[in-house]
């Protein structure tokens, strides 16, 4: 969740999703999805009363994916054989996402620990049997919550991937090709390659309160599997085959006019200069009259270059709301992050996790909630190609045997965390 955009509540617009199928007991047989050799087999969001329709092969260069999903007669697996959960704040968010399941189950046919309030959405995404877990709220607290219900109800889940939206920050000297600056534009989407959690108070352009008692001395990396995942996709033939299936993506939930998913063009990108503050008390610039002779130009958007990049990371993750641009650039230059966000670091308590947030806003004092719905989308459509790579390693039942490997190295990782500090990293 980008900082500042967790106050607003978007009114979401009713998604009519394929009907869920019929619910018989699960059993212990192998359930995977039927279609995984299909490529690509994405939801029926188009036309959203034929829950059956047949894959049809298209030729090579015969325009966007289509969607489509496949016959689906098996019943849902058990309860144990899904491995994946995605926990993401805001119906929005939630809507893109399920948006791209593959299938849907009747959820009703799982079992809830006792005192678990979640609500659950469960079916395919490709390979992957999945259970959304829907987020009552915003922020660590929620998202911690969430993921321990999440984790007791679902005790084969081995990762979670955390969706939403974020703020970032708009330059990264040394990241682009050849070393030079990397621009990370409204749109694009940050995958973590750690996460970065901080309480040191509320950040406000020309006010920073700190609260270095409260400094949280953790920082957390993925698991030694999602890490492997991560390097696969960092390479030129991962990035380039990920932002392929992401575009592919993208013109899905484009065709969903529920979700707002449209881009809001290179115009509605604006960056103002790190010291330059909104001028006004309404949200837009420009209503307020804002400087536009502000404005930072970037390379990428001059180009006309509106595609959504995929940018790998550190992400900072807490409650602390970054409204304000030189903050921002202190703490991206202290702590290394690229990205900001609220989630992350309550759910990384409960699972091993990747954190897979849309560039929503820049967390200055210009933030505002135009971009929340595109953003949510670019994030869906990453999460969605991130997953088609991820290959556990013994896939439904048999991935039980794992976990107890799986968590050790996810706890091992904790405790490296524990032992490192924000201080040591010249914050605080
Ligand atoms: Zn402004």
């Amino acid at each position: 969740m980008a900082q500042g955009c967790a106050d607003v509540q978007l009114a979401p617009k009713p998604i009519r999703l394929q009907k869920e199928g019929s619910s018989p007991k699960p059993n212990n047989s192998q359930h995977l999805p039927t279609h995984h050799h299909q490529t690509p087999s994405i939801s029926q969001t188009r036309d959203p009363t034929a829950h059956h329709k047949t894959f049809q092969p298209r030729p090579p260069g015969s325009g966007p994916t289509p969607t489509m999903t496949t016959p689906h007669s098996q019943p849902p697996p058990p309860q144990t054989h899904i491995h994946l959960a995605i926990i993401c704040a805001l119906p929005l968010k939630a809507d893109a996402i399920t948006a791209l399941f593959d299938h849907h189950w009747d959820s009703s046919t799982y079992t809830k620990s006792p005192h678990d309030p979640n609500t659950y959405s469960t079916g395919t995404i490709g390979r992957h049997n999945v259970v959304l877990a829907h987020m009552p709220g915003v922020g660590k607290a929620s998202a911690a919550t969430v993921a321990a219900h999440c984790r007791a109800s679902f005790p084969g889940v081995r990762l979670a991937v955390v969706v939403g939206v974020c703020g970032v920050v708009p330059f990264r000297p040394g990241h682009g090709g050849g070393g030079e600056e990397e621009e990370i534009v409204l749109g694009d989407v940050i995958v973590s390659e750690g996460v970065v959690p901080f309480e040191f108070g509320r950040l406000l352009p020309g006010q920073f309160v700190q609260k270095t008692d409260s400094v949280l001395d953790v920082l957390g990396r993925p698991n030694a599997e999602a890490r492997a995942l991560l390097a696969k996709l960092k390479g030129i033939r991962g990035r380039e085959a990920l932002r392929g299936k992401m575009i592919g993506y993208m013109e899905v939930l484009r065709g969903n006019k529920g979700l707002g998913a449209v881009y809001p063009g290179v115009a509605k990108d604006k960056l103002f200069e790190a010291t330059y503050c909104h001028v006004g008390e309404k949200i837009s610039c420009e209503d307020c009259g804002c400087d536009e002779g502000k404005l930072v130009p970037r390379a990428r958007l001059e180009q006309g270059d509106a595609q959504p990049e995929v940018h790998f990371g550190l992400i900072g993750s807490g409650d602390t709301v970054i409204r304000s641009a030189e903050d921002r650039e202190v703490l991206a230059r202290k702590t290394g992050v690229m990205a900001f966000e609220m989630e992350g670091v309550g759910v990384w308590d409960s699972f091993p996790c990747l954190v897979i947030k849309g560039a929503c806003d820049y967390a200055d004092s210009h933030k505002s909630k135009g971009w929340q719905r595109y953003a949510a989308a670019t994030a869906a459509a990453c999460m969605k190609a991130v997953l088609e790579h991820w290959v556990p390693s013994l896939p439904g039942a048999s991935c039980s045997a794992l976990l107890p490997e799986m968590f050790a190295d996810w706890h091992n990782q904790s405790l490296w965390r524990s032992r490192s500090s924000l201080p040591a990293l010249g914050v605080g």
